[in-house]
């Protein structure tokens, strides 16, 4: 009976070889298509390095439309929001119109009028 567990064992083991030898080589050749995402989501800052953190389970596949959208930071208070809910006033992005306008009227903005 024992040496039934061990070939359960040993086919567990071994499939899981094959699984990290797979791993290993599917993000060697993922990272050229998975950089461009995460050269983007670096340049917005340090809050979505959490997402790509997760996808290191499956680079390839089931990544969502939300990911491939680029991710736009918030001029006035810095949270990110996917672009097309984004609002672009003078060159500067912002989160709602409402924060467009407070940034417009603060007096310290350079842009200001
Ligand atoms: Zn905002």
């Amino acid at each position: 009976m024992r040496q039934i567990f061990l070939l359960i064992l040993l086919f567990i083991v071994g499939q899981w070889l094959v699984k990290a030898l797979r791993r290993a080589e599917a993000s060697r050749t993922a990272r050229t298509g998975a950089g461009d995402d995460a050269g983007a989501n670096a340049r917005t800052g340090t809050r979505t390095s959490g997402q790509a953190n997760g996808t290191n389970g499956g680079a390839s596949g089931k990544s969502p439309a939300q990911l491939a959208e680029p991710m736009i930071r918030c001029v006035e208070c810095g949270v990110h929001a996917p672009k097309s809910e984004s609002v672009l006033v003078a060159g500067q992005t912002f989160c709602s119109h409402d924060h467009a306008k407070r940034y417009a009227a603060r007096p310290t903005g350079r842009d200001a009028r």
